[in-house]
């Protein structure tokens, strides 16, 4: 194997991502005075969280009455009661000033004629544990990500965080023990390796949207961090989760946000009808995703899809006022004319289910803290490492996340991690020296992948394993479809012993980067398909043609999926918490989901 020197760096915090998740831990660490580095594969203001749209959830109220508690009731629901009531607890009580924070920092949002926060409706968001429809979104136009993503990051300049940027960070670095010591990371533009230690490494690499052939999220979407995690003999947790967008732009992916239908936009069918009413009587149009996805892909599959082949539906706007448009969704209208060509003050946007969130990820609790469970221990936390974001799987989006809720879940608990290091760490305390052969592990997959000589090129390979996924585990899953698809991942997995890189250089190599990502990739597929196949109930995202109902006696449990370094898949469950945090709020015990 190519020998390698090694760059040395020590901080009290390594954060991997900087996107709204990654961002705020950074500012909260550097403001408590950690030294506190973060590592992006991409510029900071790059990450896939300036892409987000329609808004952030908090109960401000600013436009009706509303509570943190009709907010934690809308997202247990949403969740179809997979998600931890405690977690949810905690999210929807720091929402509230997590948002009056934002708006400090410099956050740009839309305003109301009174000069609040302007808040739109958006799907699953009610009033009274269900009643009737409240505006809880707060929104900066159709941009709210992106006006969050830079304050955030000139907050993290202003405390003078560092950052190492267009670094990939290759895995972490466990001893004997099992805590995490930091990473190994790869710098894009001189080629050099470097060890971070850190007393706590905080993952916060986003989704792995890219496993699908069709997706809103960008190309940098791999879940990296997931698969460290993977590697690291962490599991992960819900992967069957994956939640598909009712609007993505048909053929090319791109998100048509779901405010477009919280302003008044509708969907229909071929015959001109607003389906919606008959699935949905009374949230129509903003029921939850899950549920119009699911409803849209009926229309389809039942002969009443729009266009040549039939296999889409309209969105429309055009009955909208000209300025709602132009003030409220300038971005989108932008988006639908360069993307599906259609002018939406005059033409329905067509549009498609596509993948768009990952409810799935890396076990924790609600101080970011990572949890290795044990039969004995469910809740056991892996000490010096800690993930947040979209990464994460806190629990608190279950089985389907309400839109709206990421945003806000990234700052709350990435606030929430910077508040736990700061009660963990002292800063500036010596650390102990990197052991446990992780190191050299991570040493001889990168050399592997570098050198790899095999058939089968990155760009191929990648396809085929979207495209299957796309096939084997989309909106309506099976049996049959689901066995076919545990053995065609596997099979694909088994492919990358015969990968092939063109390039050897360690400068701006894009081919080994796409081959790392890839790797990351392969595993969270596996760990997908094995723990949908597995779970035999309907429930959020998860819908079984074979088990149509959902199931709380059997499956009232969190999957948990462990991918070792065979490619070998081990499954496991861990009991959901549903006692909230507080007796603030009472638990909301499982009842049917309707809307
Ligand atoms: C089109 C779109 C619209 C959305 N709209 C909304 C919305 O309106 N409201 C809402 O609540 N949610 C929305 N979401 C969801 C939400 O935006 C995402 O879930 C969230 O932004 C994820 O943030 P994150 O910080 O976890 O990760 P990301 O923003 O994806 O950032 C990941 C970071 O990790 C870094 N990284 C990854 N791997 C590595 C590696 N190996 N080495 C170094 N760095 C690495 C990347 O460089 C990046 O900085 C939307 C999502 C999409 C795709």
């Amino acid at each position: 194997m190519t020998a390698y020197p090694i760059t040395e760096h020590e901080y009290d915090v390594i954060v991997v991502g900087a996107g709204g998740a990654g961002l705020r831990a950074t500012l909260g660490m550097s403001a408590v005075g950690l030294r506190t580095a973060c590592l992006t594969k991409v510029f900071p203001t790059r990450s896939h969280t300036v892409a987000a749209q329609g808004g952030i959830a908090a109960a401000l109220g600013n436009l009706g009455a509303d509570d943190w508690r009709f907010h934690m009731y809308d997202t247990v629901k949403g969740s179809d009661w997979l998600g931890d009531q405690d977690a949810i607890e905690y999210l929807c009580r720091n929402a509230i000033p997590a948002v009056i924070e934002l708006e400090h920092y410099g956050v740009p949002f839309s305003r109301t004629e009174d000069g609040k926060i302007y808040q739109r409706p958006f799907g699953g968001h009610t009033a009274n544990y269900g009643e009737a429809p409240v505006r809880r979104a707060n929104a900066a136009a159709d941009r709210t990500g992106h006006a969050i993503l830079h304050s955030l990051y000139q907050q993290c300049l202003k405390h003078r965080s560092e950052f190492y940027v267009e670094y990939i960070v290759l895995d972490l670095l466990m001893d004997e023990s099992g805590a995490c010591q930091g990473v190994l990371a790869w710098c894009l533009d001189d080629g050099s390796l470097h060890r971070f230690r850190a007393h706590q490494t905080v993952l916060a690499t986003g989704g792995y949207g890219r496993v699908y052939f069709s997706c809103t999220s960008a190309h940098t979407c791999t879940g990296d961090g997931n698969a460290m995690a993977l590697r690291a003999g962490l599991p992960l947790q819900d992967m069957e989760f994956i939640q598909f967008h009712p609007t993505g732009i048909y053929g090319a992916g791109c998100l048509i946000s779901e405010g477009v239908r919280g302003e008044g936009g509708y969907l229909t069918n071929s015959a001109g009808e607003r389906f919606m009413e008959r699935y949905a009587p009374s949230a129509k149009d903003l029921a939850s995703r899950d549920v119009v996805s699911r409803a849209m892909t009926m229309e389809i599959l039942e002969g009443r899809g729009v266009g040549e082949h039939q296999d889409h539906i309209l969105l429309h706007i055009e009955h909208l006022p000209a300025e709602t448009i132009h003030e409220k969704l300038p971005g989108i209208s932008e988006t639908a004319k360069i993307f599906a060509g259609v002018d939406v003050t005059r033409q329905p946007i067509p549009v498609l289910p596509t993948v768009h969130y990952n409810m799935g990820g890396i076990p924790t609790n609600y101080h970011a803290e990572v949890l290795r469970p044990t039969a004995k221990n469910p809740d056991a936390v892996v000490p010096g490492l800690m993930a947040i974001g979209e990464a994460a799987c806190v629990s608190v989006h279950g089985a389907n996340r309400l839109g709206c809720n990421s945003l806000v879940d990234l700052v709350v608990f990435g606030r929430a991690a910077a508040i736990r290091a700061a009660e963990l760490i002292k800063p500036g305390a010596k650390h102990a020296p990197v052991t446990g052969g992780s190191e050299e592990a991570a040493l001889a997959r990168f050399d592997r992948m570098r050198q790899a000589k095999g058939e089968r090129a990155v760009g191929a390979h990648r396809l085929k394993l979207q495209k299957q996924m796309q096939q084997s585990c989309a909106v309506f899953r099976e049996d049959k479809l689901l066995s076919q698809g545990v053995t065609e991942i596997d099979r694909i997995a088994k492919g990358m012993n015969d990968l092939g890189i063109s390039d050897r250089s360690l400068i701006w190599n894009s081919d080994l980067v796409e081959a790392l990502e890839l790797d990351n990739l392969v595993v969270q597929a596996q760990a997908t398909v094995y723990s949908a196949h597995n779970r035999t109930e309907s429930r959020g995202a998860h819908a079984r043609d074979d088990y149509p109902n959902r199931d709380d006696i059997k499956w009232l449990k969190h999957s948990l999926a462990w991918v070792d370094s065979k490619g070998k898949v081990k499954l496991g469950d861990r009991p959901v918490h549903l006692q909230p945090m507080t007796d603030e709020v009472q638990s909301f015990p499982p009842k049917p989901r309707v809307y």
